[in-house]
């Protein structure tokens, strides 16, 4: 393993010179707050950015992404033939992402990529990137990583974690994707390895010291789904919910969505959106039939899956990093921390 000294006078200079490879993307605060943009002309990251109201998951996965098209030009001979709309496989690399969202990349991949099924769009999106994150040394109040299999310094899914040493930073190169890309940028600078690790290890410490938010989620697992499917807690919870949707859409985990085509004279396209559980349309059958047409089913399953179907199928923990997004989001104050202690503590009366 490999670590990188960055004199910050050398950061704007570095990323430019990766420009000749890379299309670059990082957050970039707005007045709505923090997003997760292309980084076009000469913009940079902002690495001090530890909030983005979105993930590293929408550069991947798009919020509304042309899938395929065709044309309805009856004149042509390939009419009405759907074909995939070319992939962009040109090397990216996200510059500045919390570390924790690279880990919840991980976890959708689970589902986005399966020995059954291989989706395109994500894999070969997941293929050209590179992950570039940065420790958060003051962790936010809604964090809650640590309790979450993840955290403020976490390297999982990353190809470089970099430290934010106030006139420097300290890359730790995990990958050799991450390699390449310290090279790109002229990043060359070889610091001590025993000491960048003790560095590292400090700042790793004092961060998560400053998490005071825990979730317990030990006792999911010995408990049926049945048993917390058939809870009498649901109606409370669910209670004050609008079904806006907002906690699935700031969530890094968060996968669903729904497929459109939409025609405009000779040509036609099809679409993936962004969806989500709590909306009534979301399971509504051409029937008319809705499976999950009361708020209390969709609330139950946007818990259910994230902290009980996910963990025992995929035996990878919860379908959550803690990053808090949900809590921060949520605008009646419905808080997963709450909800996975009701489940995680409910014992059934007999
Ligand atoms: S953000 Fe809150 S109100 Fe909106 S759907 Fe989610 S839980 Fe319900
Ligand atoms: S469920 Fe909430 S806290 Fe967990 S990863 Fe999603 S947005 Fe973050």
């Amino acid at each position: 393993m490999k670590f990188i000294t960055i004199d910050k006078k050398n950061w704007a200079k570095g990323i430019e010179k990766s420009r000749e490879t890379y299309r670059l993307f990082g957050p970039v605060k707005d007045k709505n707050g923090s997003f997760i943009r292309d980084l076009e002309n000469d913009m940079l990251p902002d690495m001090s950015c530890h909030d983005s109201v979105l993930s590293v998951k929408s550069v991947l996965f798009p919020q509304t992404e042309k899938i395929l098209f065709t044309t309805l030009d009856e004149s042509k001979e390939d009419h009405h033939i759907m074909k995939r709309v070319p992939a962009d496989t040109r090397q990216r690399a996200v510059v500045g992402i919390q570390p924790y969202d690279a880990k919840a990349i991980q976890l959708v991949n689970l589902n986005f990529d399966t020995d059954d099924y291989r989706d395109p769009y994500w894999c070969d999106a997941y293929e050209a990137t590179t992950f570039v994150g940065v420790g958060i040394n003051k962790p936010g109040p809604f964090d809650f990583s640590t309790s979450a299999g993840t955290g403020p310094f976490s390297e999982t899914g990353l190809d470089v974690l970099m430290a934010d040493l106030d006139n420097a930073y300290l890359a730790k190169v995990l990958t050799d994707k991450g390699g390449a890309f310290m090279v790109s940028c002229g990043f060359d600078t070889i610091a001590d390895e025993k000491e960048s690790r003790a560095l590292f290890d400090i700042l790793r410490k004092e961060a998560e010291k400053n998490i005071s938010s825990q979730i317990d989620t030990g006792k999911l697992k010995d408990k049926t789904v049945l048993e917390l499917h058939e809870a009498p807690f649901w109606d409370d919870i669910a209670f004050s919910c609008i079904n806006c949707g907002t906690c699935t859409f700031v969530c890094p985990t968060c996968w669903c969505f729904d497929i459109q085509d939409e025609a405009k004279q000779k040509s036609a396209g099809r679409f993936r959106n962004w969806d989500t559980c709590m909306s009534p349309l979301f399971t509504k059958h051409a029937t008319g039939h809705n499976p999950r047409d009361s708020k209390t089913q969709r609330v139950r399953q946007r818990f259910m899956h994230k902290l009980k179907y996910f963990l025992d199928k995929y035996d990878q923990g919860i379908m959550c990093v803690g990053c808090g997004r949900c809590v921060k989001s949520c605008p009646v104050n419905i808080d997963i921390r709450e909800v996975c202690k009701i489940m995680n503590s409910y014992e059934k009366k007999e």
